[in-house]
């Protein structure tokens, strides 16, 4: 079972596991940051930015609930249901993370906001939310120009590209990484969102071996 997150590894393994009234909640084989911070430099800037951040799509978007996770290492962000409660979490290990800035963290709350709202195609594995892909492109199309306006943008692209470059920096920290969608993949899935485009021909293939590698085989739908 695999859970929606920012970053989701192809291999992750399930370590820890949560249910109410059948809902998956949680697994740990998340990355970490090496060491938290104890009141770095910047620290307050950006965690006062993130909560600014989550008050801006809480008001977009009412139907969610919008946590800070200050005090978590985790570094990734993530969207989980309990009963009809849809919610996001925002984890300090990304808001702390030097390679992210105000429009990656904006661009992860669109994409998680986007597993609840996306619509189709819905995760093979967990068919209450959009999957990944369709999380990153609804996040490019409606989500961000929902929150930022004419700003949304420049600040999708900026984001979509401070969020590869630490997918990249992950992979090579961290032994058998391996994501199920690339960062130059999530790269042309979040610029189609933008331009109105359709999904991207390597998007769909993506999903439709994802699809294949589960029990019953997913048609596209989008
Ligand atoms: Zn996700």
């Amino acid at each position: 079972m695999i859970l929606s997150s920012l970053f989701r590894p192809a291999t992750a393994r399930l370590h820890i596991l949560f249910t109410s009234r059948g809902r998956l909640m949680s697994f740990l084989d998340w990355p970490i940051e090496h060491c938290q911070s104890g009141g770095r430099a910047g620290d307050t800037r950006r965690r006062k930015s993130a909560s600014h951040l989550i008050s801006l799509f809480a008001r977009a978007f009412p139907q969610i609930t919008y946590r800070l996770i200050w005090d978590s290492p985790l570094i990734n962000a993530q969207a989980w249901r309990l009963g009809k409660g849809r919610n996001v979490y925002l984890y300090g290990g990304l808001v702390r993370h030097p390679v992210i800035t105000r429009a990656g963290l904006a661009v992860a709350l669109a994409h998680e906001t986007g597993h609840h709202l996306g619509g189709q195609p819905r995760d093979p594995d967990m068919t209450w939310m959009s999957w990944q892909g369709q999380a990153d492109y609804w996040a490019a199309h409606v989500g961000m120009p929902a929150v930022f306006g004419d700003s949304a943008r420049t600040l999708t692209l900026r984001g979509a590209r401070q969020i590869g470059n630490l997918e990249r920096q992950l992979a090579g920290d961290m032994d058998e990484w391996a994501s199920d969608l690339s960062p130059a993949v999530r790269l042309k899935i979040f610029s189609a969102g933008l331009r109105g485009e359709a999904m991207p021909t390597c998007a769909i293939d993506e999903f439709k071996k994802l699809s294949s590698s589960r029990l019953g085989v997913k048609t596209w739908a989008l």
